[in-house]
């Protein structure tokens, strides 16, 4: 019997070629013509998780989608007492997006579960693949839409909030055929769980800086994220000398590198500028307010938190030299999520049995596994993302050897995992 994703009606296919060929199709599906977009509830996204839930059932396992569109695949235990391990990722994805951030993770649990299935062997836990409906955050401007449901997380207050188009969420799942106030329904119970894993791309350039094609994820970074307005005084270009001047360009851009020069003091430590303007500002007036933002993340919040400290005292010294002000903000404050030891063991033990180094790292973008913090063990895979490690880009890459050996491992995992 062919397998999934094997295209040469053969056997011969390995995990990883299939798995692309698999992400090929789930990317036939678009909310664009132009470009890949699944984004919460459109008809594109309706059509991936129905492909989804067909692909697991082939797989062997009993399928079903949940109220907040989450596909559910069940792998049962023998053992009618059994715990449930958690096998997890996202389908949803962003703007001209690239095919294998999320999409990655639920496909190698998927080729994993049907080689169980195939070789016809049983684990003392239950697997439940979950196909996470919503991570990004696009469509609603919330992220871990999906996740957070199963976690018992969801925020009920969200239910009102209207999308760009005007579309409430509430209105948009019933239109749907969903019933929302069913969400609240879907969280699992910490003592039914043993544990959430998951697959993702890396989306960055440190494995493949490394020449690794897998790393074992030990925390997942926590930020703090700071909104700011800089008000000096407007003035003339040619006529105000320059030592009488209070720039507020000149002191934002003294900011943005003591942003930078501080994050860079430490590794797993990152600082960035992403907004910086000068509203209404014009080439021959001297700037006299400047907006902007930074943030900072690390996998260990002191870390984070002992750089903002430096970061905030850098702002007095900016304001009392330059006779500016500085007005900053704290908008968001998320703390790093730790990978539990022991399921960072079971992924490196698994990457030492494939013959290759293993490789601890940080994740510095956030993943559904954080919704899982506190809850029960958890544990990330990363598999290496090509191209200089482009990733939420058409560009991102993955090759096929690489996606095998991720399944390989995850396999590997799930077989000698201690429920
Ligand atoms: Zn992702």
């Amino acid at each position: 019997m062919p397998r999934l994703g094997d295209e040469s009606g053969t056997t011969g296919a390995s995990f990883g070629a299939r798995a692309l060929v698999l992400a090929d199709v789930l990317a036939e599906s678009s909310d664009s013509p132009e470009y890949l977009a699944c984004t919460y509830m459109t008809l594109a996204h309706r059509a991936v998780a129905a492909r989804l839930r067909e692909w697991m059932r082939i797989a062997g396992m009993t399928a079903s989608i949940d109220a907040v569109g989450n596909v559910v695949g069940r792998y049962p235990s023998e053992r009618p007492d059994a715990k449930t391990v958690i096998v997890g990722s996202h389908y949803d994805t962003v703007l001209n997006a690239g095919k294998y951030d999320g999409r990655l993770g639920i496909l190698s649990a998927l080729l994993a579960i049907e080689e169980l299935h195939r070789t016809g062997r049983k684990l003392p836990f239950n697997i439940e693949l979950i196909a996470f409906s919503e991570e990004e955050g696009v469509r609603f401007s919330s992220p871990y839409l999906g996740s957070s449901a199963v976690a018992g997380k969801f925020d009920m207050s969200l239910l009102p909030r209207r999308d760009a188009g005007g579309y409430g969420l509430a209105d948009t799942l019933a239109a749907a055929g969903f019933d929302p106030h069913a969400i609240p329904a879907l969280a699992r119970k910490r003592e039914d769980l043993a544990g959430y894993l998951e697959l993702h791309i890396e989306q960055g350039p440190i494995l493949l800086g490394e020449g690794l094609p897998v790393g074992v994820v030990t925390s997942i970074a926590g930020a703090v994220r700071y909104s700011v307005v800089v008000t000096g005084t407007a003035g003339h270009a040619g006529t105000v000398p320059m030592q009488m001047r209070h720039d507020a360009a000149a002191a934002a851009a003294e900011l943005t590198l003591l942003v930078e020069t501080r994050a860079r003091q430490a590794p797993g430590l990152v600082g960035t500028v992403g907004r910086l303007t000068v509203p209404n500002g014009a080439i021959n007036v001297i700037p006299g307010r400047c907006e902007m933002s930074f943030e900072l993340r690390a996998g260990e919040d002191a870390m984070r938190d002992a750089a903002l400290a430096d970061v905030l005292a850098g702002i007095k010294a900016i304001q009392q030299r330059r006779g500016v002000t500085i007005d900053a903000k704290e908008v968001l404050r998320s703390p790093a999520v730790p990978c539990t030891p022991r399921i960072q063991k079971l992924f490196g033990d698994a990457v030492a049995r494939a013959g290759i180094t293993p490789r601890l790292l940080p994740s510095g973008a956030g993943h559904d596994a954080v919704m899982f913090d506190k809850l029960t063990d958890l544990g990330m895979l990363f598999v290496r993302c090509g191209n200089g490690g482009i990733s939420h880009s058409p560009l991102e890459t993955i090759t096929a050897a690489d996606a095998d050996i991720g399944v390989r491992i995850l396999l590997d995992v799930l077989v000698n995992y201690q429920s």
